[in-house]
C-alpha cells in the first residue's frame, strides 16, 4: 500500500469557485473509482481542500512544490501560477455586473423556499389543496434543494420544485403573483448570465488571464 503524487489544473477563479469545482471533481472521482480508500485518486486525501498562499511562475515550479509539502491522507493542497488580476473584472461596471448577477442567482436560488417560509409564517396550520380537497399540515411541506450547476462558467438554474400536494402534486402554495415573479426573474437572470459569460470569455481570452491557473496536487494512497 503505497501512494504517489497527483496533480489536476484549474482555470483561475475565485477560491469559492474552486471549492465548488474541487467537489464537483471529488463527485465525479468517487463515481469513477468508488470509496476504496487506496483507490489511486484525490479521494484518498481525506482531509479535502486546502488553498495556499504561495504562487509560482510556471506549473512546473508549482507541482514541485505541492509534491514535496502535500502529504499522505493530508489535504489537496492548491496554489496559484500566474497572474490573477487579469482574470477577473477590472472595471467598476464588470463587477457591479457580477454582483448584480449573484445577487439575482440568490433570490432565484432561495424563490421557493421563500414561499414556504411565507406559508409557515401564515397562522393557517393546514392548507386545503384545491385539486384533491385533502387537508394538509403545512409544516410537513418542505421544498427540494434547488441548485446551480457551474459547468464552462455557466449559471444553469435546475430547481423546479414546486411545494406540492403530497396527494395529487397540485402546485398549493405558488400563487399568480408568484408565477409572473418568477418568470420574470429566470428572464433576467438568464440575460445577465449571458452578458457575465461572455465578460468572462473576453477575459479568459487575455493571454495573462490564459496563463493564470490553480494547481492543485494531492499524494493519493494506491
Ligand atoms: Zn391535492
Amino acid at each position: 500500500m503505497g501512494a504517489h503524487f497527483s496533480s489536476h489544473i484549474f482555470p483561475a477563479c475565485s477560491e469559492a469557485e474552486l471549492q465548488k469545482k474541487f467537489d464537483d471533481l471529488i463527485e465525479r472521482l468517487r463515481d469513477e473509482n468508488g470509496s476504496d480508500g487506496y483507490n489511486g485518486s484525490f479521494t484518498t486525501c481525506r482531509q479535502g481542500l486546502h488553498i495556499c498562499r504561495e504562487s509560482f511562475d510556471t506549473v512546473e515550479l508549482a507541482s514541485a512544490w505541492l509534491d514535496e509539502h502535500a502529504e499522505k491522507w493530508g489535504a489537496v493542497l492548491a496554489v496559484k501560477v500566474g497572474e490573477f488580476a487579469s482574470a477577473f473584472p477590472a472595471t467598476k461596471a464588470a463587477k457591479e455586473l457580477e454582483q448584480r448577477f449573484n445577487d439575482l442567482s440568490k433570490e432565484l436560488e432561495s424563490f421557493y423556499p421563500d414561499i414556504l417560509a411565507r406559508a409557515h409564517k401564515q397562522a393557517s396550520s393546514t392548507k386545503k389543496c384545491t385539486s384533491c380537497g385533502s387537508s394538509i399540515a403545512v409544516k410537513h411541506l418542505y421544498t427540494h434543494e434547488l441548485k446551480y450547476i457551474d459547468r464552462m462558467d455557466r449559471h444553469v438554474f435546475r430547481g423546479s420544485d414546486l411545494v406540492t400536494c403530497p396527494v395529487c402534486h397540485n402546485n398549493l402554495l405558488e400563487t399568480e403573483t408568484d408565477k409572473k415573479r418568477l418568470a420574470s426573474l429566470k428572464e433576467r437572470h438568464a440575460e445577465l448570465s449571458k452578458r457575465v459569460s461572455e465578460a468572462k470569455e473576453a477575459r479568459l481570452n487575455d493571454p495573462k488571464a490564459k496563463a493564470a491557473k490553480w494547481v492543485l496536487g494531492g499524494w493519493c494512497a494506491d
